[in-house]
């Protein structure tokens, strides 16, 4: 695609809706008792229910119920006292029964919002529902794998999984938004335990509504679909490619077709799929196998009483309670664990400013590294703590800790128990260098050595300091005690 002037792309303003879908993180799947479990040998997890049989029943799931409930009570929607499932048809290989049960126009929540925070502006995202509904097979080609073969596979693992559908307002305007509020869903998600949040697995995945229109005008353009975004930088980067693909076609007096889009990662962009089926291509009817959904208001209440603290209300108290910056809680609260990591070490005696910069620092560069989650961290926070005491104490300078850090996360990690910072300091002969005399010969050293220097720091040239503690520091490998050498070097000015 030839690209866009700049100029014609700011007389235009994007409109962005999101279909989210999340699976459930049930153990069975939503109207039988087959297990949900990923990544087990194709056709293994299916009973006549989720094979479609004739003359089965379907029978909900009553935890998907209650997560679907929790997801939109922590994201603000009115739940329906009453709502049913309805029957979607459509005829595809991978959907058994030749209709897909979901929901329609009495889904369970409705009317709700989430709050982003990009280049440091709350913006609200509205949520126009969230519907419960079952997945669909997965059909494997055998031509599109590359080993060629003529034969199409079905897998129906997949069939009858548990997924929630959130739909959003066109409320989004960037890429980058679209990208924050994606987050901040599976932020919500992963704290509400409804949802692994895991998108290479196709855990959370997303179709994007995109169209474009002239800057203030009231109108919307026509929208196209983007379909099955599985990554944050797929639906930014897919986005993105959209909008300006779609300012291109107008700005050659062409119009945007109205229809379903694939993105294709490897090339970037997106391609034509088929034109869009409008809502009576499905001849939705209410599901008549399940009664409709009934939901008493003391089971709400002790659902709504049940939430965790979420994530918006958490980075907010992280900053009146413990006087960190808007920055550092919004990073310690994007995951439950690591907002735990950070309260329980703080608990422990670590001073709340000091723990954030080592978690955020040396822990988050560490678990990326080594492709780890905080879950899977091998440190504990009592080993965090113990060590900021040894440097507190003067045991150890700051400079040196890194290494200590390092090298107890390398062995935690490696032997599988918590290593403590005490052993490592005295394996590694690490213990800074706090004794007046033996400072003082170190600096007489460096002195001696570079006369030159010395001269000009004496004659006024101050930054030189910076110098002769480098020097000091070197010789001493790294464990003289910083203010020491700093002191003593003032003294030997006059
Ligand atoms: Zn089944």
């Amino acid at each position: 695609m030839k690209d866009v002037d700049s100029i014609n792309v700011l007389k235009y303003e994007a409109v962005i809706g999101l279909e989210v879908h999340a699976q459930m993180l049930t153990d069975t799947k939503i109207f039988c008792g087959c297990s949900t479990k990923f990544g087990s040998e194709p056709n293994t997890q299916t009973c006549p229910v989720c094979l479609g049989m004739p003359g089965v029943l379907p029978v909900l799931n009553k935890k998907t119920l209650e997560f679907t409930i929790k997801t939109g009570l922590a994201t603000n929607c009115k739940i329906s006292s009453f709502s049913r499932f309805a029957r979607k048809n459509y005829f595809y290989p991978d959907l058994p029964k030749g209709y897909q049960i979901s929901q329609y126009e009495l889904p369970i929540c409705e009317y709700g919002y989430v709050e982003i925070v990009v280049n440091g502006e709350t913006k609200k995202i509205g949520i126009t529902r969230i519907h419960m509904e079952e997945d669909a097979g997965k059909n494997i080609h055998e031509s599109a794998s590359g080993g060629g073969g003529n034969y199409s596979f079905v897998d129906l693992n997949r069939a009858g999984v548990p997924l929630m559908e959130i739909v959003s307002e066109p409320d989004i305007r960037s890429p980058e938004e679209a990208v924050e509020y994606m987050k901040k869903l599976r932020t919500i998600l992963r704290y509400l335990g409804v949802c692994d949040g895991n998108m290479e697995q196709g855990s959370l995945r997303c179709d994007a509504n995109v169209s474009v229109r002239l800057a203030g005008q009231k109108e919307f353009g026509v929208k196209t679909e983007v379909k099955n975004l599985n990554s944050f930088k797929f639906v930014g980067k897919a986005i993105e490619y959209e909008i300006r693909r779609q300012i291109k076609v107008l700005e050659d007096g062409g119009k945007v077709i109205q229809e379903t889009r694939l993105w294709d990662s490897e090339r970037g962009i997106t391609e034509s799929m088929r034109t869009k089926e409008e809502a009576h291509d499905y001849r939705y009817f209410p599901e008549p196998d399940l009664v409709p959904i009934v939901v008493d208001q003391r089971w709400l209440d002790e659902r709504r009483a049940s939430l965790p603290e979420l994530p918006d209300i958490k980075r907010k108290r992280f900053v009146s309670e413990y006087g960190l910056p808007e920055y550092d809680a919004d990073l310690l609260t994007s995951e439950k664990s690591t907002a735990e990591f950070f309260e329980e070490a703080v608990k422990l005696g670590g001073q709340p400013k000091t723990v954030a910069n080592w978690i955020k620092g040396d822990l988050m560069r560490l678990l990326n590294e080594d492709n780890k989650s905080i879950e899977e961290c091998p440190l504990k926070p009592e080993q965090l703590v113990e060590m900021l005491h040894l440097i507190d104490k003067g045991t150890i300078s700051g400079k040196i800790a890194k290494t200590v850090f390092h090298e107890m996360y390398t062995r935690s990690s490696s032997l599988k128990i918590s290593v403590h910072s005490d052993v490592i300091v005295k394996d590694l002969g690490l213990v800074q260098i706090s004794d007046t005399s033996e400072i003082e010969k170190a600096v007489d050293d460096v002195i001696a050595k570079h006369p030159k220097e010395f001269e000009r720091f004496r004659a006024g040239e101050e930054k030189l300091i910076g110098f002769f503690v480098g020097q000091v520091m070197k010789m001493t490998r790294g464990k003289a005690n910083p203010q020491m050498v700093n002191d003593l070097l003032k003294k030997k000015l006059f």
